[in-house]
Parts: C-alpha cells; sequence; structure tokens
C-alpha cells in the first residue's frame, strides 16, 4: 500500500514528496526528530514528544514550523489516512532549504521542512522479542556531545546497529570514560535487587520520554530509583536490565557482553513495568 505522507503543509503519496538537495536535514544532519507510538489508533504520550520537540529546537535556534495543536493534527490525520492502529508517526524537523550550500545557519526567516509519515507495526505492545529479551555488546560511545538534542545525526548508532548484527545480537549499548551512556536508540537500566539504576540526565544521553514515563511509574509502585552511572562489569552482576525507547516500550536485556543476566530470562521487574507502562500509555493515549 502506498503510504500519505506529510511535507510541508502537503499530504501526498510517499511516491510524490519531494524534499530539495539543498535542504539542510540533507547536506548538514541539520535537523531534529521524533518518534510518537500508535497503539489502538491513539497517540502515545504526544505532549512529551511535543515538549522534547521544543527543546531540541530550541537548542538549536531552530524556528518552530507549527504549533503543537497542528501538530497533532497532522499525526492523527496521518494515523487515520493510511489506517495505523499499532504503530509508530515519524516527524522531522530541519533548518529548510537556503537554496544553496553554506556553513553558516541561513537567515532566520528561511522556512523549515517539516516532514512527518507512519510506520505501520501491527502488535507493536505484544512484541515476540519481549518474551526472549535482548542481548546486547558494549562498544565505545564515539558521538557527539549534545546526546540530548534528538538530532538526525545517527550514523554512528546505526555503525553501533551493525556492530551488534555483527556480533549476532540485539543492540549495543555505548559505553564512555567506563560507564554506560545509553543504548543505540533507547535508554539503559539494570535492577539489583528491588533498586533500578539508569544514568542521570545531562547532555552525554537523550532524555527519553519513555524514561520520564518509566521512572514515574516505577516510583508509584514503590520501585527505588536511582540515577547515576553504571559500569558493564555491574549490569553483568545485575539482577536483570532492560532499555526503554517509544517503540520498544520496555524491553528486556538478558545478556551483556556474553555474560546472561538471570540465566538469561527477562526479569520480573522488567516484564512488570512494561505491563504497567503498556496499560498506563493505553489509558492515556489521545
Ligand atoms: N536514547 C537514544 C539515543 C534514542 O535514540 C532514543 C529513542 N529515540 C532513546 C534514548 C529513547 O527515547 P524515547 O523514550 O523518547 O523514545
Amino acid at each position: 500500500m502506498t503510504r500519505t505522507v506529510y511535507v510541508n503543509g502537503t499530504y501526498l503519496p510517499e511516491t510524490e514528496a519531494k524534499i530539495s538537495i539543498f535542504d539542510r536535514g540533507f547536506l548538514m544532519a541539520d535537523g531534529v526528530y521524533e518518534v510518537t507510538s500508535v497503539l489502538d489508533g491513539k497517540l502515545i504520550d504526544f505532549d512529551g514528544h511535543c515538549a522534547r520537540l521544543g527543546r531540541s529546537l530550541a537548542e538549536l535556534e531552530m524556528a518552530a514550523p507549527c504549533s503543537d495543536a497542528e501538530l497533532l493534527t497532522i499525526f492523527r490525520d496521518l494515523v487515520r489516512i493510511n489506517d495505523i492502529v499499532d504503530g509508530m508517526v515519524y516527524l522531522q524537523v530541519t533548518r529548510g532549504n537556503p537554496g544553496d550550500r553554506d556553513f553558516a545557519y541561513p537567515p532566520a526567516d528561511t522556512p523549515p521542512t517539516l516532514v512527518a509519515f507512519t510506520q505501520n507495526k501491527p502488535g507493536l505492545a505484544d512484541s515476540p522479542a519481549a518474551k526472549v529479551g535482548w542481548k546486547v555488546i558494549s562498544v565505545p560511545d564515539m558521538r557527539w556531545g549534545r546526546r540530548d538534542i534528538k538530532t538526525t545525526q545517527l550514523l554512528y548508532p546505526s555503525m553501533a546497529k551493525m556492530m551488534a548484527k555483527a556480533a549476532a545480537v540485539d543492540d549495543s549499548w555505548f559505553v564512555q570514560d567506563g560507564s554506560v551512556t545509553e543504548g543505540t536508540s533507547n535508554n539503559a537500566y539494570i535492577v539489583k535487587g528491588n533498586r533500578i539504576v539508569t544514568r542521570q540526565l545531562s547532555h552525554d544521553l537523550l532524555h527519553g520520554i519513555t524514561r520520564a514515563a518509566v521512572l514515574r511509574l516505577a516510583a508509584e509502585a514503590q520501585m527505588e530509583v536511582e540515577e547515576r552511572p553504571f559500569t558493564i562489569a555491574e549490569a553483568q552482576d545485575a539482577d536483570e536490565a532492560f532499555v526503554t525507547s517509544a517503540s520498544a516500550f520496555v524491553m528486556p536485556v538478558v545478556q551483556i557482553d556474553g555474560v546472561d543476566l538471570a540465566a538469561g530470562k527477562p526479569g520480573p521487574v522488567a516484564a512488570r513495568l512494561r505491563e504497567i507502562y503498556i496499560d498506563e500509555m493505553r489509558k492515556t493515549a489521545i
């Protein structure tokens, strides 16, 4: 089926969507993005994604292409037109098309480029992977220093995903100065006893929207949360581990650099948080 996508105010078939070769997103990765999940035809944590988009744009002095209310209309239109029950809405905003290539930002009145499209993922919340868990390897974190801004510079995370594939595992965890920053496209956690440990927010990692919801729900469920860095050795010695992201929700991690956690089976804390998170998101989806 040909998708209907959104480009700068127009809904059109994906085969007809066009962006200029001078677009700053294309030439400089001068763009930011958001991925919002859809369950039962409704958007998960839309407000959280809007807030982070606003922050990414502000950090890069990039103009907002439209209001949050207009974005909601676009997202809902795309979900409806493309018959998405479970899946994702991908949104990208770039600094637009200055009409030539130049390192300096174009004049502030250059219109930003706004692109959005859906991805159909039937049964998104019932992923078979969540029942077996992911295996991960550690790789050096060689990304730039502002990972809190959700830019489209995803080459190193793509390389890290390929390193994981080459090692026949599911993902890579980035390690900087001896401790884990996050996964290629998710935030990383370990569990020891009743305590969940995850790295504190800083420029070193993306401020996950799922992370914020899961930490809030964990606290409400009387689980202890400690925000601090942890090493791979500490993770390998943990009772369990997991990652969170808008599309994977809460995903158990059962092996780190070849060492099995809890006999290589998803742990109860990750399973419970996954259930609580999905329940809550279904209730609050719009
Ligand atoms: N870290 C990185 C590097 C990511 O790419 C993502 C997903 N975009 C996350 C964390 C998780 O963020 P969220 O929960 O908002 O999807």
